[in-house]
C-alpha cells in the first residue's frame, strides 16, 4: 500500500490521486479536509514528479503551514518539504515581492508597516485634516477598499460626498507608506498582485497551487490564487462554507461560486466523515449549524462513538466562571491522570479582551497557559521597544518606529521637541529620521530653536543609530539579528534602563529581552531552512534581486514579527510544554484539541454586540464547538460587569443555544466524571485507558464543581446518580475495559 494513502477513506483518496487540474474538495470541520491536501501535495510530488519549489501552498495561519510542514516531512521527507513554497498568501506575497518587488518599482529593503504602525500613521494624517473620524474605523475602511482594489483614484466619483473625506485620508495615507518605504498587510497583497500581472514570467515554473480555508479567502488572495496558477491553471482547494468567519475582513464565500465559473472543467469531492469529535459533540453543533435555513443541508458522519455529552454551566459571575473552569481542568487532570495533559485542553473565546480573568485566575492557580491568536509577547513594552530599534536601523524612514523610541530611554527629548521635528520633517517634505539628521548635522533648523539637552539626545540617538547600521553593514552573516541587539542593549545600558524603569518587575522583562534575543538567534539558525526566500527559484531571463545576508535576515525577522498573529515561540514545542492553550476563536481555525471550554456564550459576547452579520457569528460557535474530540464545555457568567458603567448587568444564554437543543443535547450542570466517562474518552483520543485506581487518586481532594460556590442561582445542584451519568454515554460506551 502507498504510505501517502494509506489510512485515508475513499472519498479522501479520490481527492488525493485525482488527475483534473481544477479541483473544489467541500467539506465539513475534521472530516480530514487539511490532511487530504497535505497527502495531494505529497502525492503530486512522488507521483507526478512535480519539483517542490514548483508548488505554491497556501495555509491561513503559519501554525497551519508549520503544521503541513510536519506532516510532509514524514511523507515525502525533510529536504523535498524544505523546499516547497508553504506559507500564508501574506507570506509567499512578500517573498515573491523581495525577490522581484524591484520589477514594479519597490524600494528595496521594504519594510511591513503593521497594524499599530499603520493606526499611528492614520492618527497624524486624521489630525493633521482636523477630521473627526475615528482612527480605527478609518484603518477598517482602507483596508475593505485595498481588499477590493479599489485605490483613492478609483473611489473618487464611485462614492457619496460625505465620504470623500475618507478618500482625503485614504490618499494621505498611501503617500505616507510610500515615502516611507512601508507596505501595511493588504499592500503585501495588492502589490504581488500587481508583479503577478505584469511580470507573469516570475511565476512561470509554478505546476500548481493548492489553499486551504478556502472559503476565508477575500477577492485579492482569489486573484492571486489564480494569478499564481496563472501558466498551467491547475488549482486544489479545500474549504467549508459552514466555516466562513471573515467576513468582516472582507472574505468572499462567493469565491468558491467565482471559482466554478471561471473554471468551467471544476471538479467536486465531498468529504463526509468527521474524524475529530465524538458524535454527540458534532450532532449538538450540528444542531447549532442547521439554525441557519438558508444553508444547504449536508451531510456529516461521526466516526466515533457518542462520547461524553458536552456540558452547559451557568456561573454567577465572570470570576466565579474562571475559577470553575480552573477547577474542572484540574479534575479532568486528576481523573485522568495519564490520558489527559494540559496541552490537550484549550479556552476559546469570542473576543480576546475576554481573557484577563481567566489569565488571572490560571495564573493564581499555577495553571501553565499559552495565549494564541493575540500577539502579547512582542507587545511587551520592553520587547516593542527593542524591535523598534532594529526597524529603524533597518529602515530609518520609519516614522512611527523612530517616534517609538526617540526619547527611550529617556534622553530629555521633550513632546515638544518632537512637535517641532514632526512638522519640520512635514513641512520639508522628508522623513521624520532624515530631517533630524539634518537639523543635528546643522543642515535644517526647526522652527524654534530646540533646547540644547534634547539637542544631545538626537545626536546620541543618530550615533547610536548610525553606529548599529555600520555594525549590520560589516555583518555578512544571518547572525545580524542577535548582533545588533546585543550591540544595542549594550550601547543603551538597557539592563540598567528596565532597573531604574521598573524597579518591581525588572526581572521579568530583562528575561523578556533575553527571549527575543534567542528568537533572533533562531532565525540565523533557521536561515536556509523551510520556506526562506532562498527558496524561490531562479527563472531564467529575470533577474532577482540579490541582498545583504545580514540586512536580509534582518528584515526576515522583522517580516515575521510582523506577520506573526501568534507569538511565535509559544508556538514552537508545544508538543512538549505542558500549557493550556487560550485562543481567540479566529485564531483556533482548522486546529483540534481533546478539551475545550468556550466560556461567556451570552447575547452580547456571541453574537457579539458590534457584529453585523449574526450567521457569521453562528457560524464562529460552530467553528469553537468542532475543536473538541472528546470533552466540551459552554459556560456563561449570569452577571456581567462593565468596565466604568457602573452595575453589574444581567446577561442571556446565546439564541444559538435554544431550550430545545441544550435540553437534548446538553447536560446542564459540571459533570462527575465517571470511570465509563473516561474510558470513553481515551477511545475517542485513541489512547490508552488509564487504570481505575489511579483516577481517583489526586480527585478526592479536589472540591467538587457542584459546590454550592459554583452554583448560579437558579439552577439546581445535581442529584444525579451513577447510573443517570451513564445514560450521558451513548450505547456504544459501554464502559467496559478496553479488549485492546
Ligand atoms: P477543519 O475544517 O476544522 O479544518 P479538516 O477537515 O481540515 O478540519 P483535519 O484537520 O484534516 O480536518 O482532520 C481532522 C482530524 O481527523 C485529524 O486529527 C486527522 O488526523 C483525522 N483524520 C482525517 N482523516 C482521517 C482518516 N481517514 N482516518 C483517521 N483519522 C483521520
Ligand atoms: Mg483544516
Amino acid at each position: 500500500m502507498d504510505p501517502i494513502l494509506d489510512g485515508l477513506n475513499p472519498a479522501q483518496r479520490q481527492a488525493v490521486t485525482s488527475p483534473d487540474p481544477i479541483l473544489q474538495v467541500l467539506a465539513p470541520p475534521g472530516s480530514g479536509k487539511t490532511k487530504t491536501l497535505t497527502a495531494r501535495v505529497a502525492y503530486l510530488l512522488s507521483h507526478h514528479g512535480y519539483l517542490p519549489q514548483d508548488i505554491i501552498c497556501c495555509t491561513f495561519t503559519i501554525k497551519a503551514s508549520r503544521e503541513m510542514r510536519e506532516r510532509l516531512s514524514k511523507l515525502v521527507g525533510e529536504k523535498v518539504q524544505s523546499r516547497l513554497i508553504l506559507g500564508t498568501f501574506h507570506s509567499i506575497c512578500r517573498r515573491y515581492l523581495v525577490k522581484y518587488g524591484y520589477l514594479i518599482g519597490l524600494r528595496k529593503g521594504f519594510a511591513i508597516a503593521d497594524s499599530d504602525d499603520s493606526r499611528g500613521i492614520l492618527r497624524r494624517i486624521i489630525k493633521r485634516l482636523s477630521s473627526g473620524m475615528e482612527v480605527k474605523t478609518a484603518q477598517g475602511k482602507i483596508s475593505r477598499h485595498k481588499a477590493h482594489g479599489l485605490s483613492p483614484d478609483d473611489l473618487v466619483g464611485r462614492v457619496k460626498a460625505d465620504e470623500m473625506e475618507l478618500v482625503d485620508i485614504y490618499r494621505q495615507y498611501e503617500a505616507a507608506l510610500a515615502a516611507a518605504g512601508l507596505l501595511d498587510y493588504d499592500d503585501l497583497l495588492v502589490r504581488c498582485g500587481q508583479l503577478l500581472r505584469e511580470h507573469p514570467d516570475c511565476v512561470s515554473n509554478v505546476q500548481t497551487v493548492l489553499v486551504d480555508e478556502f472559503q476565508d479567502t477575500n477577492i485579492i488572495q482569489y486573484d492571486l490564487m489564480n494569478l499564481l496558477a496563472a501558466k498551467n491553471r491547475r488549482i486544489t482547494i479545500v474549504g467549508d462554507p459552514d466555516q466562513s468567519i471573515y467576513g468582516f475582513r472582507s472574505a468572499e464565500i462567493q469565491n468558491l461560486k467565482r471559482m466554478q465559473k471561471r473554471y468551467s472543467n471544476t471538479s467536486l469531492v465531498l468529504l463526509e466523515s468527521n474524524y475529530r469529535s465524538s458524535a454527540s459533540i458534532l450532532s449538538s453543533a450540528q444542531e447549532v449549524i442547521e439554525q441557519d435555513t438558508t444553508r444547504p443541508a449536508k451531510k456529516l458522519q461521526a466516526t466515533h462513538s457518542h462520547g461524553t455529552m458536552p456540558v452547559l454551566r451557568k456561573l454567577p459571575n465572570a470570576n466565579a466562571e474562571a475559577q470553575w473552569m480552573v477547577l474542572e481542568i484540574k479534575r479532568c487532570m486528576a481523573l485522568m491522570g495519564g490520558v489527559m495533559r494540559m496541552s490537550d485542553v484549550a479556552v476559546l473565546l469570542r473576543s480576546a479582551s475576554l481573557s484577563t480573568r481567566i489569565e488571572t485566575a490560571f495564573g493564581r492557580a499555577g495553571i501553565p497557559y499559552k495565549m494564541v491568536g493575540g500577539r502579547k509577547f512582542f507587545d511587551r513594552t520592553e520587547v516593542k521597544t527593542l524591535i523598534n530599534y532594529l526597524r529603524v536601523v533597518s529602515h530609518s524612514d520609519h516614522t512611527d518606529a523612530l517616534l517609538a523610541i526617540i526619547n527611550v530611554p529617556p534622553r530629555r527629548i521633550g513632546d515638544e521637541t518632537i512637535r517641532q521635528l514632526t512638522s519640520g520633517a512635514e513641512k520639508a517634505s522628508v522623513s521624520l529620521w532624515t530631517f533630524i539628521k539634518d537639523v543635528v548635522q546643522g543642515r535644517r533648523s526647526t522652527e524654534k530653536k530646540l533646547q540644547k539637552a534634547a539637542e544631545l539626545g538626537l545626536c546620541a540617538l543618530m550615533k547610536l543609530i548610525d553606529a548599529a547600521k555600520q555594525k549590520l553593514q560589516e555583518c555578512e552573516d544571518p547572525s545580524a539579528p542577535c548582533v545588533l541587539l546585543e550591540y544595542i542593549t549594550e550601547s543603551l545600558s538597557f539592563q540598567e534602563y528596565l532597573i531604574r524603569a521598573y524597579p518591581l518587575d525588572e526581572d521579568s522583562r530583562w528575561a523578556n529581552v533575553k527571549e527575543l534575543m534567542g528568537q533572533a538567534h533562531d532565525t540565523a539558525a533557521s536561515s536556509g531552512d523551510p520556506g526562506q526566500e532562498e527558496d524561490l527559484p531562479e527563472i531564467e531571463g529575470i533577474e532577482q534581486e540579490r541582498a545583504h545576508v545580514g540586512e536580509e535576515t534582518l528584515s526576515r525577522f522583522l517580516a515575521n514579527v510582523a506577520l506573526a498573529t501568534e507569538a511565535t515561540k509559544q508556538e514552537e514545542g508545544e508538543e512538549v510544554t505542558e500549557k493550556v492553550t487560550i485562543s481567540t476563536i479566529h485564531a483556533a481555525k482548522g486546529l483540534e484539541w481533546p478539551v475545550v471550554f468556550i466560556p461567556a456564550v451570552y447575547n452580547g459576547s456571541i453574537p457579539h454586540s458590534r457584529a453585523e452579520v449574526i450567521d457569521e457569528e453562528r457560524r464562529l460557535l460552530y467553528v469553537a464547538m468542532t475543536r473538541a474530540q472528546a470533552l466540551l464545555y459552554l459556560s456563561l457568567p449570569l452577571k456581567q460587569s462593565r468596565f466604568g458603567e457602573g452595575e453589574d448587568s444581567s446577561t442571556t444564554l446565546t439564541p444559538f443555544l435554544p431550550p430545545k437543543l441544550i435540553k437534548t443535547r446538553f447536560r446542564p450542570m459540571g459533570p462527575q466524571l465517571l470511570e465509563k466517562v473516561v474510558y470513553s474518552i481515551a477511545d475517542i483520543l485513541g489512547r490508552p485507558r488509564p487504570a481505575a485506581e489511579d483516577m481517583y487518586k489526586e480527585l478526592n481532594s479536589l472540591p467538587s464543581t457542584l459546590d454550592d460556590q459554583w452554583t448560579a442561582e437558579g439552577e439546581e445542584k445535581d442529584k444525579r446518580t451513577e447510573s443517570d451519568w451513564k445514560s450521558c454515554l451513548g450505547p456504544q460506551d459501554s464502559g467496559e475495559p478496553n479488549p485492546k
